[in-house]
């Protein structure tokens, strides 16, 4: 145990020298900061030959790319530490591995997925990977199956719930994905040009009482140990493999908060694509994106359902039929929470690459009124969709 201070690139070599788990430690002679997100440091450790050997990464008392006036708790690298560690545990082909952390320091060690490439940017370039849709799935269905009241004993799973309490991290979503989009606020992103768009959901009662209702689930439903933040930009991917990475917004929620988070991302992609790539590039990755939204549902679904079936331990919801009833109840939430994510990271702060990336000013606000459109219809319409091909079919009449 030790007290805090932030690391500088030296302190992180030392510490992956102690932590790394490499078998010549003294090999490990240099890193490089390469956080590319909003929260965090994270280094990368070299050794004598430039090859990067293991991840450092150390959160800070604040938010990264607000700064000191925006304080955040460090308890954060203890839940996303803990929350990789028990996903790692009932999925371990698709968890990023942790190899160490220290609460103090708020610091964690973990594997380098140097190999790999964060799944965003390969969306962005168009390239893609056939079966990440798939081992998403197989990720969601096996992390959020075995952390909830089907499989968790009743003691263990209230302990957990208090365990992964995350109160300062769910108070950013709370904000983010369910108030500001809605209202008037000096954080939103949206291209000013789409003001009247964005103004038509303010005024929106029936989309505002919807979302009350998905801000209620997610601040009330603790059905298992979510990842908090699965988007196209926590996943590393390369041909044949899938990690996810950076689960600090973890927390006992509904199941749909995940696989819509998942869904929402592919579906942004999908109205991006069009400003990014040439117009028969942006077809065939436009399909692509509807197949890889499809097969995560479908992939989630089945392995969710066999999962029930076959490890199902509370007498009760073991009954036949029930897990394919709840099933039904997370494709509804997964579908309004998918909404909500496509607005947020349009309207709201967090705008992603996919959108940023387009040149074309006109091009760019076409494709983000075609999301919040999207978003829009999938949080109005989600108890009318009843299953992946109807969303699609939505999606394609959408534009
Ligand atoms: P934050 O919580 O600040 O968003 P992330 O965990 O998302 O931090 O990491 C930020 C970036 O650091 C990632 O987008 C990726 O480029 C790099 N990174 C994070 N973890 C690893 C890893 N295990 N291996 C290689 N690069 C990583
Ligand atoms: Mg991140
Ligand atoms: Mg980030
Ligand atoms: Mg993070």
């Amino acid at each position: 145990m030790s007290q805090y201070r932030t690391f500088t690139a030296a302190d992180a070599v030392d510490y992956a020298r102690q932590f790394g788990g490499v078998e010549n430690p003294e090999s490990l002679v240099e890193s490089q900061e390469i956080g590319d997100g909003n929260l965090n440091l994270v280094f990368k450790i070299f050794d004598r030959d430039g090859i990067s050997r293991v991840i450092v990464k150390q959160a800070l008392p604040y938010v990264r790319c607000v700064g000191e006036s925006w304080p955040l708790t460090l308890d954060r690298a203890r839940i996303e530490a803990e929350v990789l560690q028990i996903h790692g545990e009932y999925c371990p082909q698709h968890t990023v591995k942790i190899l160490h952390y220290d609460p103090q320091l708020a610091v964690m060690v973990m594997e380098d997925l140097s190999s790999h490439a964060i799944w965003r940017g390969e969306q962005v370039n168009g390239v893609d990977y056939p079966q990440a849709a798939g081992q998403l799935g197989e990720y969601l269905a096996q992390t959020l199956f075995h952390t909830s009241d089907f499989y968790q004993h009743p003691h263990q799973k209230k302990a957990d719930v208090i365990r992964f309490t995350n109160p300062e991290l769910c108070d950013i979503t709370e904000e983010l994905f369910f108030n500001e989009p809605y209202e008037v606020h000096e954080r939103n992103g949206y291209p000013r040009a789409l003001e009247p768009l964005v103004a038509s959901l303010r005024d929106d009662d029936e989309l505002r009482q919807k979302v009350a209702g998905l801000k209620h689930r997610f601040l009330s439903h603790a059905e298992a140990l979510l990842h908090g933040d699965v988007h196209s930009g926590s996943i590393f991917v390369a041909e044949g493999s899938l990690k996810v990475i950076d689960a600090e917004f973890g927390y006992y929620g509904p199941i749909g908060f995940d696989v819509g988070s998942a869904l929402g991302n592919m579906l942004i992609n999908y109205c991006a694509l069009p400003g990014l790539l040439a117009p028969r590039e942006a077809a065939d990755a436009r399909e692509k994106r509807l197949r890889d939204v499809s097969t995560t549902w479908q992939s989630f679904a089945e392995g969710f359902l066999a999962l029930a079936a076959e490890k199902t331990q509370d007498r009760a919801l073991a009954r036949p039929g029930y897990a394919a009833e709840f099933l039904q109840k997370i494709w509804r939430d997964s579908l309004g929470f998918c909404g909500t994510e496509v607005i947020r990271r349009t309207v709201g702060m967090s705008q992603v690459a996919d959108i940023k990336n387009i040149r074309d000013e006109a091009m760019k606000n076409e494709c983000v009124r075609q999301a919040i459109t999207l978003g829009r219809t999938l949080i109005l319409a989600a108890d009318r969709i009843e299953d992946a091909d109807a969303l699609i079919a939505r999606v394609r009449q959408n534009g």
